[in-house]
């Protein structure tokens, strides 16, 4: 590829644009009246500089690409065996909303942290002291990872949590279950507030780099995530983090990644890059169309898959 980086990533867009389909996210009022046309890519190197093209600026809220980071926030804080005694690593082969929890291990428990009822745990158990809100502790994680204030989109927030029957039946199953040990109404509540983060393709890419580079933040050269932490939270998201699409996004892709319902999708190579996308229409499964035209089309040009060496 010698192609300068900016004008490679100007005509990725350009060429993406002819990947048509998919829908807007309508279960969340709110997303419904996103804008289509929205379209934006970034990408990061291992030592932290940040190339973008498209609308790389607009916000749009982070969902389930939440999931991944606090996953890690968790593991950090509890240790991977604390986090892995409640929600598993399976892939679940379902949809991320679905009502799944694995009954053939000894303990019944969600199967993995990128769907629904695993990040619902997960965001359960993260530590709070002195009354902050989890949602809240998460917010100043991801900024201090973006390395600037992100905010929450209240709108989306209200809207989602206004219709979370979903989300909350999840809940109830989880607290019926013991695996959640609190009020399913407030961990929901405050698991769609996680959800709301307001992020641009700029921020998402800054947030991977310290998944880039071995829990190491390229920025301030701080140690946020074990070398062991980011291993797992990479593992589960090459297996789950595309859900039900997980296993054509490997080969196709090839790269450890996670979709959000709002359009966005991370991917991260390890000792590599760190790419991010934004283009709102979604395929069947919840992942952004035109976000895995330009994926795919990323790993081809730069040879990114995991098993492009062989
Ligand atoms: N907040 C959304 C939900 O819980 C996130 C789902 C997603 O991005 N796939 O339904």
């Amino acid at each position: 590829m010698n192609t300068p980086v900016p004008e490679y990533l100007a005509d990725l867009l350009q060429n993406c644009k002819a990947a048509q389909g998919g829908k807007l996210a309508d279960y969340i009022p709110e997303l419904a009246a996103a804008d289509p046309n929205k379209l934006a890519v970034a990408l990061t190197t291992l030592d932290g500089l940040v190339y973008s093209a498209g609308d790389d600026d607009y916000e749009f809220t982070i969902q389930s690409i939440s999931k991944a980071f606090v996953y890690a926030y968790v593991i950090e804080a509890l240790g991977r065996e604390a986090v892995l005694e409640k929600v598993g690593v399976e892939p679940s082969g379902e949809a991320f909303n679905e009502i799944s929890l694995d009954q053939t291990s000894d303990q019944v428990k969600p199967k993995n942290p990128m769907i629904n009822s695993g990040a619902i745990t997960v965001h359960s158990m993260i530590p709070t002291t002195d009354n902050t809100d989890r949602a809240e502790i998460i917010r100043q994680f991801f900024s201090k990872l973006a390395g600037r204030e992100l905010a929450f989109d209240m709108a989306i927030y209200q809207s989602e949590k206004d219709t979370a029957f979903r989300n909350l039946s999840i809940g109830y199953s989880l607290r019926n279950l013991n695996i959640l040990e609190s009020d399913p109404i407030e961990v929901v509540g405050s698991y769609v507030k996680q959800c709301s983060i307001k992020v641009s393709v700029k921020d998402l890419v800054n947030m991977i780099g310290v998944l880039v580079n071995g829990g190491v933040l390229p920025q301030t050269g701080e140690r946020i995530f074990s070398h062991l932490t980011v291993r797992q939270v990479l593992t589960v998201m090459t297996t789950c983090g595309m859900y039900n699409a997980a296993g054509d996004w490997l080969a196709a892709v090839g790269i450890p990644a996670k979709s959000g319902v709002s359009g966005g999708i991370i991917g991260v190579l390890p000792g590599q890059v760190g790419l991010a996308v934004f283009a709102p229409k979604l395929d069947r499964y919840g992942n952004s169309v035109r976000g895995i035209d330009i994926m795919q089309q990323m790993s081809n040009d730069m040879g990114l898959h995991l098993l492009e060496g062989i």
